[in-house]
């Protein structure tokens, strides 16, 4: 049986948050970038992964690979076990009511298709009407641009103001009887903004209409309570919450989840199959066809564990001072500019500094250690929002330290004097 005291990366305990303690159990920070340490700032674009997690992948590997559900074997038994504990501890993350809530897919992009694909060719049809944010991720934009061309539906968008926050008055005045679906971002990969989810949660049920959140950018940042929230289906990736690539969850509330027609058919999703008909699984099997990513949900279960053990409070209040910290020390640049300064905001900063390309601004960066990303971080029409067509996007994780943040600031100050 698998015990996760055994592995290095869970044997070092965080009573107190200490970001030292927590570097250390992230292997890849020691890496060194063109001679210098490697400084990560590219969380929202995918984050490192603890020695939890890298240990956990080769002892599944190990010794508890095996297809499951279907063997009648030792080995199937382990490792259907590691994968519904997986499933458990996402339901537990979130804090679902039942783990039959959580379906594993490859990502936020794939939740987001199978609920559009799956759901919305069934609920959606001509002349009703869909609502998004401009913060939106192309994510969390085109599955439902797919969807409305398909069957005649209207996406309509509700605006943001100057500092980057949804307008609230604007959003509900785009809500009404035709309103099928909103969906929306937690948090905005783009500019950082944390939108008032609950809120628009309460608003938009109380048209009668389904919610989705993208909680992609949201897990790794701050506490989540879908049955709080109210959210009828919030999905998130594994990668970006320490966890590996090709790995996500779709969480949806259960009635819901089992009034939905299967998206792709296959194995593992039926109960019997004849060439007349099929009869499926109830969910979350139905939406599981073939065989899934089985070691990769099990180190997302473990990710989870170990952000869990750090505590998503403490987690949240270290960021929060850092980006504090990193908003000021970068705001003092002359000719930088912050694209998105709204007063709630979680891990992202986005800025432009004058007469420099962004890109030209992240070769700099990475020519000095230092990862960020630029460019339009699959978020284009926010960006033109603001009359930019990139930006520079250092994210923050909890591994992030005030040291980098002055470094990075500290490079930028000198890519920008350094143009003048
Ligand atoms: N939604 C948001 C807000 C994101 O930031 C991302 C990734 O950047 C996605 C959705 C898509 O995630 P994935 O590429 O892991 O499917």
């Amino acid at each position: 049986e698998f015990r996760p005291e055994t592995l290095a990366g869970l044997a070092s305990a965080h009573p107190a948050f200490d970001v030292h303690a927590v570097r250390r159990d992230f292997p890849i920070l020691e890496e060194r970038v063109h001679g210098r340490p490697l400084v990560w700032l590219d969380n929202a674009a995918t984050t490192q992964k603890p020695q939890a997690v890298i240990d956990r992948l080769a002892y599944f590997y190990r010794h508890e690979n095996s297809n499951i559900h279907r063997g009648a074997h030792e080995l199937a038994a382990r490792a259907t076990d590691a994968y519904e504990a997986a499933r458990d501890k996402a339901a537990r993350f979130l804090h679902a009511a039942s783990s039959d809530e959580i379906v594993f897919v490859r990502g936020a992009s794939e939740a987001i298709n199978l609920v559009a694909q799956s759901w919305g060719r069934r609920h959606i049809g001509k002349d009703d009407e869909i609502v998004i944010t401009w913060l939106e991720h192309h994510a969390n934009i085109v599955p439902w641009q797919q969807l409305c061309l398909e069957v005649g539906a209207r996406l309509r968008v509700a605006p943001v103001d100057d500092l980057g926050r949804v307008m609230l008055d604007e959003y509900e005045k785009l809500l009404g009887p035709r309103t099928r679906l909103v969906a929306f971002s937690q948090v905005s990969n783009a500019l950082g903004t944390v939108t008032p989810a609950r809120e628009m949660i309460e608003i938009a049920h109380r048209y009668g209409a389904r919610v989705l959140v993208d909680g992609a950018q949201a897990v790794s940042h701050l506490r989540v309570d879908v049955q709080t929230l109210d959210s009828d289906w919030y999905v998130f990736s594994g990668h970006k919450v320490f966890g590996p690539t090709g790995i996500g969850v779709l969480y949806g509330k259960l009635d819901l989840l089992n009034t939905m027609p299967p998206w792709q058919g296959g194995g593992n999703m039926i109960r019997d199959v004849s060439f007349e008909q099929t009869l499926y699984q109830p969910a979350p099997a139905r939406f599981e066809a073939g065989t899934g990513n089985i070691a990769d949900a099990v180190g997302l279960g473990a990710a989870l564990d170990y952000l869990e053990r750090i505590g998503l409070e403490n987690v949240s209040r270290y960021e929060h001072e850092l980006l504090l910290h990193a908003t000021r020390g970068l705001a003092g640049i002359p000719g930088l500019r912050i694209i998105g300064t709204a007063p709630d905001k979680a891990g992202v900063i986005s800025f432009v500094l004058e007469g420099i390309r962004s890109e030209a601004v992240g070769e700099a960066l990475n020519r000095e250690g230092i990862a960020v990303r630029s460019g339009h971080h699959c978020a284009q029409p926010i960006l033109r929002r603001f009359g930019v067509e990139s930006t520079v996007r250092p994210s923050l994780a909890l591994y992030n330290t005030r040291e980098e943040i002055d470094a990075l600031v500290v490079a930028v100050r000198r890519i920008g004097e350094g143009s003048s």
